[in-house]
């Protein structure tokens, strides 16, 4: 056979490592070509949140596709995306009545970062500046990156990536720092603070507390800097709670989600907004309109996914699923025990430990081969550098989760 022309993202190609092909997937498994089955330890990029081709969401497709599947959506509107908006609003902190949909993580957090710049533009106090939490994660379009933790992914693009505030991230000792910095960027004026909370993925699992969430929201609120919550990884459920900023009693300015939003079925994003963030984009005048669009914005098929995603948190246990999975993950976490382990930690049905490396970093060897080894153990997991963590589907069974601590605990055995 000819190589394939695929070209995939965050791939090194050039090392010629192996690229699964996955033929179906049901709950927490995936299976292959060769009939192996994999267990899909990271719900595929942390979307998939009631396991696979869930019956419901699955339902809730085919039967849109057979009424409509796809409009133009400036000036145009269709059933499921309206009962989605309402869904939504009904079922996440009242004061955030404006929903925009787009297509990923990325487009909404971009969304976020425009609603925030025309908000004050429309008002005629433009204002630009950006902060954000050191080692974050926002998506990988230029604003997302601009906004994300600056290295090697993204070096070659650094001419592209506007200026922002960093904050020092608040590890668990060095909260007051990270407020202090929060307050002279304030202070000096700034537009917007965007935040992952209490839970930044990309940049390795790190964990702050909801103290420190909350405080960083009323200096943001003190100084009438907008409160961006980038809530595409964190929300349903992920960190225990439907939303991170739950657990700290915070209600954002500005809200992102994605992932989980269809179950993790079908891309769908949305970026939801308070009302003088709408009003002040809302006038006769057409120049403040949110200039913003993509031509799939609220395909008709995604927002029935979606709408059945909130039946299913409606109608089903989620909670106690989610409540008894962390639980689960826990006990499991608590038993592996290794020199080389380090760091364990978890929030919500996410857990994360480093695996000592001399050589630690997105780069490092270590990440590849314990990749590798994962594979071949017949799990998808994939570490960050050396920090492996665990974020599954919610209906994983018990078995599925001994295999993935087993592995990851004989993981260790490839340091010698
Ligand atoms: N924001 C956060 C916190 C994320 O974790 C991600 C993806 O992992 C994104 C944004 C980007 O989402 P997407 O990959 O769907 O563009």
């Amino acid at each position: 056979m000819t190589p394939s022309p695929v070209w995939h993202p965050f791939t090194q190609h050039g090392l010629g490592e192996p690229i699964p092909l996955v033929t179906h997937a049901e709950g927490a498994a995936l299976y292959m070509q060769d009939g192996r089955r994999i267990v899909d330890a990271i719900s595929s990029w942390w979307v998939t949140t009631h396991g696979h081709r869930n019956p419901r969401i699955m339902a809730a497709i085919a039967a849109q596709t057979q009424k409509l599947d796809q409009i133009i959506f400036a000036g145009w509107t269709h059933e499921p995306a309206e009962a989605l908006a309402r869904g939504l609003t009904a079922m996440l902190p009242p004061a955030l009545t404006r929903v925009f949909y787009s297509d990923s993580g990325s487009t909404s957090v971009e969304v976020a970062l425009k609603m925030a710049l025309g908000f004050w533009a429309n008002r005629g106090e433009p204002r630009h500046r950006i902060l954000v939490l050191e080692h974050s994660y926002h998506g990988d379009t230029i604003g997302a990156m601009s906004v994300g933790a600056r290295g090697v992914f993204n070096r070659a693009y650094a001419p592209l990536l506007f200026d922002v505030g960093t904050i020092p991230f608040p590890a668990a000792g060095h909260e007051q720092a990270t407020l202090d910095a929060l307050e002279a960027e304030c202070r000096a004026g700034a537009a917007a603070f965007i935040v992952e909370p209490l839970l930044l993925g990309a940049g390795g699992m790190l964990i702050y507390s909801p103290e420190t969430l909350a405080t960083m929201r009323d200096i943001c609120a003190t100084h009438g800097v907008l409160f961006i919550a980038d809530e595409v990884m964190t929300g349903w459920g992920r960190t225990g709670t439907l939303l991170a900023c739950e657990q700290a009693g915070v209600v954002p300015d500005i809200l992102c989600l994605s992932k989980g939003l269809t179950g993790g079925a079908i891309p769908l994003a949305v970026t939801l907004a308070t009302e003088p963030i709408y009003a002040a984009h809302c006038s006769q005048d057409r120049a403040t309109m949110f200039f913003h669009s993509s031509s799939y914005t609220a395909n008709p098929i995604a927002c029935a996914a979606a709408l059945a995603n909130l039946e299913i948190w409606r109608d089903e246990p989620v909670a106690a699923r989610i409540a008894d999975l962390s639980r689960r993950q826990a006990s499991r976490l608590a038993a592996l025990d290794h020199p080389a382990i380090g760091g364990k930690r978890q929030l919500g049905t996410v857990t994360a430990l480093e695996i000592a490396d001399p050589n630690g970093g997105y780069l490092s060897t270590l990440g590849p081969r314990l990749l590798g080894f994962f594979r071949e153990r017949d799990l998808l997991l994939r570490p960050l550098g050396n920090t492996v963590y665990v974020m599954p589907p919610y209906c994983i069974d018990d078995a599925d989760l001994d295999a993935i601590y087993a592995a990851i605990g004989d993981s260790c055995a490839m340091l010698a």
